[in-house]
């Protein structure tokens, strides 16, 4: 059996008390708890809970919105679902109910599994972080997931989305609806009777965790709207370049071959070719 030292737990309850208490050895903030026990706890000393901060509000302010980190994904989905918020359709789909009811923003963010059914739709976003700890400030999304260094002893408190109102579709890859997904697609678009304005593309669970595909966007940025958009597609698809590793019983190869179909079924939904469930 692994060697679990004492735990010293600590309940702040302003960010004031934050940075002290993750400077000491082995602390760590406990939000949700359904990701601490992945990692094991061999190395944690402490576990600072978030519960008694003020971190479970939602801000609309100047177009803005504004995230407390501890919001579970059920809390999110409530805030979001009559925006039709590209959030709300990809957290609601998450996990069960009863774990929607602890998976909490901060802790998805921090543990950012291949699984995540929130980093697409924030990555797509462009969505900045309030940090408080070893680093404070803003920080973007981006930025936070690349380097470690921002992650060590720093709380996530909220999570910034400066222009949350696109048009969004998203799809997970999974064996059952309750299953986690070995893959997901977000495809954020703005566009008019004619032209395709602006697209995002986000695809979690490849190598490298993520992509943002920016070969695909380039290529769609200000295309006209096709008669049939399978061609465009097709063309589209043909310049990505990534791969998967093999998981949860999928061949690396087979995931590949998946993703790319999935990418051009969720391209089309958003194009409104085709409706698509995305569970
Ligand atoms: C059976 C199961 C199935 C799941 N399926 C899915 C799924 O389909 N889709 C999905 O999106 N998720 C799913 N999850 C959730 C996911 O695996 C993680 O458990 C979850 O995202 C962690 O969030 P949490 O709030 O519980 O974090 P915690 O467990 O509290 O913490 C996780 C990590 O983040 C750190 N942390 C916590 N809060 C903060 C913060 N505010 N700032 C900085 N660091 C912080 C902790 O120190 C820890 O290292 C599933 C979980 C389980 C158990």
């Amino acid at each position: 059996m692994a060697n679990v030292a004492a735990i010293q737990w600590y309940f702040p309850s302003e960010l004031d008390e934050v940075p002290e208490i993750l400077t000491q050895e082995g602390v760590i903030p406990h939000s949700g708890g359904t990701g601490i026990l992945w990692g094991g706890l061999t190395r944690v000393r402490g576990l600072m809970d978030v519960s008694r901060l003020d971190l479970r509000f939602v801000r609309k302010r100047d177009g803005a919105l504004t995230l407390g980190a501890a919001l579970s994904y059920r809390q999110t989905v409530e805030a979001l679902a009559v925006k039709g918020q590209i959030l709300a359709q990809s957290l609601h789909c998450a996990a069960t109910e009863p774990l929607r009811n602890r998976i909490t923003l901060g802790g998805s963010i921090s543990m950012f599994p291949y699984w995540s059914d929130l980093m697409g739709p924030l990555l797509a976003l462009e969505a900045e972080l309030s940090l408080v700890g070893a680093t404070s400030g803003i920080r973007p999304l981006s930025e936070y997931v690349t380097n470690r260094k921002l992650r060590q002893n720093t709380l996530i408190t909220s999570i910034r989305l400066s222009d949350a109102s696109w048009q969004g579709t998203y799809y997970r890859h999974t064996r059952t609806p309750t299953d986690r997904p070995a893959f997901s697609i977000t495809v954020l678009m703005r566009r008019n009777s004619k032209r395709i304005e602006a697209i995002r593309i986000v695809v979690i669970g490849c190598r490298g965790r993520f992509r943002r595909l920016t070969e695909i966007e380039n290529a769609l940025n200000g295309a006209p709207i096709p008669g049939d958009p399978a061609e465009l597609i097709a063309t589209a698809s043909g310049k990505l370049n990534f791969d998967f590793p093999a998981r949860m019983g999928f061949s690396a190869e087979y995931l590949k071959a998946c993703a790319l179909i999935e990418l051009e079924r969720t391209l089309g939904s958003a194009l409104g070719s085709t409706q698509r469930d995305p569970s």
